[in-house]
């Protein structure tokens, strides 16, 4: 089935699932409005000194990349996108690793809800590193290494940034500010932020 559309009622019952599991707020965008650079992807080509570079199944290089996104976007008409908004002392303190889980088990959660509503290929996307999230305490990701099933895979979902998703831009076609607050301000007590996911309903 491609690009199906959305009803009311799967659009009240997808946005109240994301809320029920813990998202401050969710959005339907049409699935045309996510921007996918390359140039973003490629800031997770292992140039980039990121240390969870090649570690998960979920991340860079074995996630399929912009150029497989875009198939999918093209087959899809409507996206929900996600956003947990945390004070900014969370987001630079060691709780941000369960705000990150959160994130990923609120977008696997929708994109079940979205399956059960007939949108049966839909994808979730998350940020962070699933094995520095859910593995971290594992020698090895177990599909890279063994070929089994992921250990985590009710949760854990690939980051939006190994496809070049532009999260500025996803977070402004929602009507919501784009940029994050500063690691500077972190002592600020009165300063949010926010982490966002995507499900994209096909
Ligand atoms: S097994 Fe762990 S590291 Fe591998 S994909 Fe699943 S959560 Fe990620």
């Amino acid at each position: 089935m491609e690009n199906i559309i959305i009803s009311e009622h799967q659009h009240s019952q997808l946005t109240q699932e994301a809320i029920k599991l813990g998202a401050s707020a969710c959005v339907v965008i049409t699935s045309g409005e996510i921007q996918v650079k390359d140039d973003l992807a490629a800031l997770c080509n292992g140039e980039y000194p990121c240390p969870n570079y090649g570690l998960g199944a979920s991340c860079p290089p074995n996630v399929e990349g912009p150029a497989e996104f875009r198939k999918w976007q093209s087959r899809s008409r409507y996206s929900l996108v996600v956003k947990i908004e945390l004070p900014i002392s969370v987001m630079f303190s060691d709780e941000r690793k369960d705000v990150m889980r959160l994130l990923h088990h609120i977008v696997a959660g929708v994109e079940q809800k979205a399956v059960e509503n007939g949108f049966e290929q839909s994808k979730a996307f998350a940020g962070g590193s699933c094995k520095d999230l859910f593995c971290e305490d594992q020698e090895n990701c177990c599909v890279l290494a063994e070929n089994e099933p992921c250990r985590h895979i009710a949760s854990a979902r690939p980051s939006m940034s190994g496809f070049g998703i532009d999260v500025t831009q996803l977070m402004l076609s929602c009507g919501w500010p784009g940029q994050k607050a500063e690691k500077s301000n972190a002592s600020d007590t009165e300063s949010t932020s926010w982490v966002a996911g995507l499900i994209l309903l096909a």
